[in-house]
């Protein structure tokens, strides 16, 4: 039998609309003013549209396409046949947190030994770690925008205050020192940016890194989070990272992963390089969240490490031809202002010329309205620029295929022709 709520008397109502209220109001603050992740959740949406047997073309989710190689595949498996089977070290397995600290060396020329190093589950929980560990309720997060999602929601999470600096496509989404150094104030304890970017794709130059660094130093207890999870997907020729500069590399922590440099979001395995004291506090909090990350996985990323550039390489050229693929398309389109993103695998055109313009049914008012049109008219999922503090922008993932990319972005060109 179907219950309605008519069919029931008075105080059956009233015991129902009591217990309502109550498990409404169980949960607590945090996570009722908690926002669900944008990315994600458009990605699910696509799902749940494809399950009903629609045709959708997903480029909302930020995950390469590649299957992680086979060499760290099988180092997992024999992870798991010698026994890796116990709790591990919270900060990581001792020859994981070397095989970072050569990175670092190997790679960015930077000396962090492995007490400096503190592994995570997923370049994620570094960044909350830090963030937990460093903010206080009231302090000041400067945030470049766009940015990627979860900073934001971490920041208020930790009861701090994002206070965030505007940028634009004709500035290539860059902002500049005069910038920065206009929203410190006394309460700016962070920094936090992602070069190259999500969802931007924006690389800064070792000259502009510079210009930022040496307005932080200027502020000894400003912390900087210089996450670099797309390292190894930079087309302008070599990495740069904001800890190069030995007048800042003590206020500098920098946060990376495999997830997307080797193809192993599944794995979950981030980390940081930090001032020593910063990594302590970072094992401390994971003590008590989440202990050390998945031992399989520990070891599969050793592997990872210290498997060469090979893989990294080819997927990056596969990644630059598909860029270039996708910003000729774009381009393409009257009404869409496009830069061209110098790393990561998103671009974030600006599409505010289509604010105000109807299909006849819909009118778009937002970037939010333009992705939910284009996913209903043509199958394509993107996300909305508000998610990424940019209210003018979608971004779209071009970590799939070329005849993806093409057939999603011929169905986006016709359904924005649409619009009037
Ligand atoms: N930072 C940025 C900028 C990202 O795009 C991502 C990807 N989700 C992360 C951090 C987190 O990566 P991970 O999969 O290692 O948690
Ligand atoms: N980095 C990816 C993205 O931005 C993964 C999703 C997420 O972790 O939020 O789409």
């Amino acid at each position: 039998m179907k219950l309605s709520s008519r069919s029931l008397p008075e105080p059956f109502l009233l015991v129902l609309r009591f217990n309502f209220k109550n498990i409404m109001s169980r949960l607590a603050d945090r996570i009722t003013h908690l926002s669900e992740s944008q990315t994600i959740a458009m990605a699910k949406l696509s799902r749940e549209l494809q399950e009903q047997g629609r045709d959708i073309i997903s480029l909302s989710l930020g995950e390469p396409d590649f299957v992680t190689p086979e060499n760290i595949r099988e180092s997992a498996k024999k992870a798991i046949d010698e026994g890796f089977t116990f709790y591990t070290p919270i900060a990581g397995f001792a020859d994981l947190r070397k095989a970072i600290s050569d990175k670092f060396k190997n790679e960015n020329n930077l000396d962090y030994a492995p007490d400096q190093i503190v592994v995570s589950t997923g370049a994620k929980q570094s960044i909350a770690n830090i963030i937990l560990s460093l903010v206080n309720p009231g302090e000041e997060v400067i945030v470049p925008a766009p940015y990627w999602v979860s900073y934001t929601q971490m920041i208020k999470l930790a009861e701090g205050v994002p206070v965030y600096i505007d940028s634009n496509v004709e500035s290539d989404y860059k902002i500049t020192s005069e910038q920065l150094r206009k929203a410190i104030t006394p309460k700016t304890r962070m920094f936090i940016f992602s070069s190259p970017c999500n969802p931007s794709g924006t690389v800064y130059t070792k000259s502009e890194l510079e210009g930022l660094a040496r307005v932080l130093a200027e502020y000894k207890e400003l912390y900087i989070i210089s996450d670099e999870i797309y390292e190894h997907i930079n087309f302008s020729g070599k990495h740069e990272s904001i800890a190069q500069f030995d007048f800042i590399k003590d206020q500098v922590i920098i946060v990376n992963g495999v997830s997307k440099g080797y193809a192993m979001t599944g794995w979950r395995i981030g980390y940081i390089g930090a001032p020593k004291w910063i990594a302590q506090a970072c094992d401390k909090m994971q003590g008590q969240f989440t202990s050390g990350t998945s031992s399989i996985s520990q070891k599969a990323a050793t592997a990872a490490l210290r498997s060469g550039t090979e893989f990294y390489d080819a997927m990056r050229t596969t990644y630059l031809r598909r860029r270039d693929l996708v910003v000729k398309m774009l381009k393409d389109i009257p009404g869409l202002k496009v830069n061209v993103p110098m790393g990561a695998f998103y671009v974030f055109p600006d599409v505010s010329a289509f604010f105000g313009k109807t299909d006849g049914h819909t009118t778009i008012q937002n970037a939010t309205d333009l992705c939910m049109y284009l996913l209903n008219d043509c199958g394509v999922s993107m996300v909305t620029g508000e998610a990424f503090g940019d209210p003018r922008c979608i971004r779209l993932s071009y970590a799939t295929s070329d005849e993806i990319l093409v057939k999603a972005l011929t169905r986006v060109k016709e359904s924005l022709a649409k619009l009037h």
